[in-house]
């Protein structure tokens, strides 16, 4: 096959030309999953800082809890090789993975003094070097860890492995020829592949162009290499987040030793440059996808973490975290504000300070309680820094977390509702005393009072019968009206007695029948229906209620007894009986077309000799209704009015369905 120059030079430019765009891309694709990669770390390294807080500072970061934190936050995150946290001494007090031993002394690293000298709490990537646990590359990402008053605490570190770069970059660079490395942007390189003899990481190259401030952000370009002397074609960006340069570049003997055999493989060279370029930047891209599932679901699951760290943190209720030892290990700011502690004093506290009776031979039984049964709710006495007591309300829950107990508790002060509790129950009780008395009483005074009251009665009559022929008419009339008024104080007190008499005697309720109590009042009544010419409708199936039968026939004879009485002088009287269910209720109704009640009576009608009408026009005590609320109310029910004067009124009381 025969190709012109023309040709050959235009089939050059096209290779170079797709050479070019697909390592363009495939360097974005590569500074991208490299951002990820230490975001993912940054995270990490944000998320310890708070477990850290969390835990009482760094002062008491030692704990093995915190130890298994960080083993559970490192896990799913490959590209750290180990996590430390060091305190303000040099001394690490905690880690995770790969993470020096707690004598060794930390205090020289470069990145611990600037963090000590510099008050930001921002990461720091510092150059490559050897691990000083096992002298395999690392990159240190470090932050400092600020006291609330901004003094030093330490310093969390997490050491990254250059490996998990260089690993991946291989996969996605062409076998033959490529070559990728992340550098600082003051040009120390921090990771490359393939290694080459003499360009360590670690070292600087700031001196090339690509590192002068005033840089694109991304290039492309062709140059002999600084490291190996050949020409390459080399593509680069600058990360968003963090001061970093990626680069890809290609050998150019590579890209065109087909072409510089002037073969007629050349297209397919360029085609499977293209592909292999392409294809590489299909592989990262769906890499970095996962990469970046990875960083949303931890980024969600720390912004979870903060929101129930800020909700324990601001919570009414005090929440303590106490381990399988009975020693605190966390509460919350409720806790130490209410039993009088600085807010980290009561981390490591054995749990007996503040309530006695979780002795440490009472707590292992407490525990296995516990398990049996997720939560135990109880009653207790918490004890305060400064030596007072309060009652508290404790909900206990146990829970396992890597192979240990532990014991979640929330306690809440109760010594306002136990004040009110007591306060309750002092007034019920003078409440109840009193009236005791006032019915004893009123039983009393009722029944001692008719005694004198007959003699004048009697005497009354006597004189009316022996002297009434020699006593003037005047006279006479006097006598009556003495006789009259005698008998209705006689009425008066034995509406009295019978009010005092309801409920003298706790009797149990029994289910009794509606319907027979009505027909039963209604057969005791029929004179007076059929003096007032009434008519009386009853509702079918009518329920049976809780009730003592006696007093249910007495309400229901005094309300059906009143919707006859107060009948309106202009017609005949209807009465209708209903009812209802409402819940756990009947709601039973006595309605009439009488005179009615109007509104402002509506209450005063239940009360103790109140009356609406003279004797004159309705004769009557006053005491019925009294008597049919006292009745209600002692069965646990309720008794209303409703009523439009002139129209007619409807006598409701509710009572407990049997
Ligand atoms: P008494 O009927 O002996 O006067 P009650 O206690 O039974 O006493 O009733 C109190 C007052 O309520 C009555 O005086 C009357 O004014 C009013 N009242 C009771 N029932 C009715 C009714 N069905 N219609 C109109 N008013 C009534």
């Amino acid at each position: 096959m025969t190709v012109t120059a023309t040709e050959i030079w235009r089939q050059r430019t096209t290779t170079v030309a797709a050479a070019e765009k697909n390592l363009s891309a495939l360097s974005l694709a590569l500074s991208q999953q490299t951002e990820r990669a230490f975001h993912s770390v940054e995270l990490v390294v944000e998320a310890t800082a708070l477990s850290i807080e969390a835990a009482g500072g760094l002062e008491r970061a030692g704990t093995e809890t915190l130890h298994n934190v960080l083993r559970a936050r490192i896990t799913g995150v490959p590209q750290i090789s180990g996590l430390a946290v060091i305190n303000a001494q040099g001394r690490v007090v905690n880690g995770a993975r790969l993470f020096p031993s707690p004598t060794d002394d930390r205090s020289g690293l470069d990145y611990f003094i600037q963090h000590r000298d510099t008050l930001s709490n921002a990461i720091l990537i510092s150059p490559t070097r050897p691990s000083l646990v096992d002298g395999r590359a690392i990159i240190p990402v470090s932050r400092r860890v600020s006291a609330p008053d901004g003094s030093f605490q330490g310093i969390i570190v997490a050491t990254v492995d250059p490996d998990y770069f260089q690993q991946s970059f291989r996969r996605a660079l062409p076998a033959e020829g490529g070559a990728s490395a992340i550098f600082r942007s003051d040009g120390i390189l921090l990771a490359r592949t393939p290694a080459v003899d003499g360009m360590a990481p670690g070292r600087s190259y700031g001196h090339l162009p690509i590192f002068r401030p005033d840089a694109p952000r991304h290039g492309l370009g062709w140059g002999a290499s600084p490291m190996d002397g050949a020409v390459r074609i080399l593509a680069y960006d600058r990360l968003d987040l963090y001061p970093l340069i990626v680069n890809v570049s290609l050998q150019e003997s590579a890209l065109l030793a087909d072409w510089y055999g002037n073969s007629g493989r050349l297209a397919l060279a360029a085609a499977m440059a293209t592909l292999l370029l392409g294809g590489a930047a299909f592989i990262l891209v769906r890499q970095s996808r996962r990469e970046e599932e990875f960083v949303v679901a931890l980024r969600d699951s720390e912004q979870r973490l903060r929101f129930a760290q800020y909700a324990l943190d601001h919570a009414a209720d005090m929440v303590f975290w106490i381990d399988a030892e009975a020693r605190i290990l966390y509460a919350n700011d409720a806790a130490g504000s209410r039993l009088g502690y600085a807010p980290t004093a009561l981390v490591g506290m054995p749990i007996d300070r503040i309530d006695p009776h979780f002795s440490s031979d009472f707590w292992p039984r407490l525990l296995r309680r516990l398990k049996q049964r997720g939560t135990v709710r109880f009653e207790t006495t918490n004890l305060t820094a400064d030596g007072g007591a309060y009652p508290a309300e404790v909900a206990a829950n146990c829970v396992a977390f890597a192979g240990a107990d532990y014991v979640c508790a929330f306690v809440r002060d109760i010594s306002q509702r136990k004040l009110a509790e007591a306060a309750l129950a002092e007034k019920t009780a003078k409440l109840e005393a009193s009236n005791a008395e006032l019915e004893q009483f009123a039983y009393v005074a009722s029944h001692d009072l008719r005694e004198p009251l007959r003699m004048v009665s009697s005497f009354v009559t006597l004189l009316a019968r022996r002297y009434g022929p020699l006593l003037t008419d005047e006279a006479r009339e006097f006598i009556a009206m003495a006789q009259d008024g005698a008998v209705r104080m006689d009425r008066l007190i034995l509406g009295l007695l019978e009010y005092s008499r309801v409920g003298r005697q706790e009797r149990p309720l029994v289910p009794v029948p509606l319907a027979e109590m009505t027909a039963q009042a209604l057969r005791a009544l029929a004179v007076a229906v059929e003096e007032a010419g009434a008519t009386v409708e009853v509702a079918p199936d009518l329920p049976r209620v809780m009730a003592n039968e006696e007093e249910l026939l007495r309400l229901i004879l005094n309300l059906l007894g009143n919707a006859l009485k107060y009948r309106h002088p202009d017609r005949l009287p209807v009465v209708t009986v209903g009812w209802r269910r409402e819940g756990p209720e009947v709601v039973y109704w006595v309605a009439d077309n009488g005179i009615g009640i109007a509104p402002q009576y509506h209450e005063r009608v239940f009360g103790i000799f109140q009356r609406l009408h003279s004797r004159e026009r309705y004769e009557g005590t006053g005491i019925g209704l009294a008597i049919c609320k006292k009745i209600v109310e002692r069965a646990g029910g309720r008794i209303w009015i409703e009523s439009t004067p002139d129209l007619g009124s409807t006598f409701y009381f509710s009572l407990k369905v049997a």
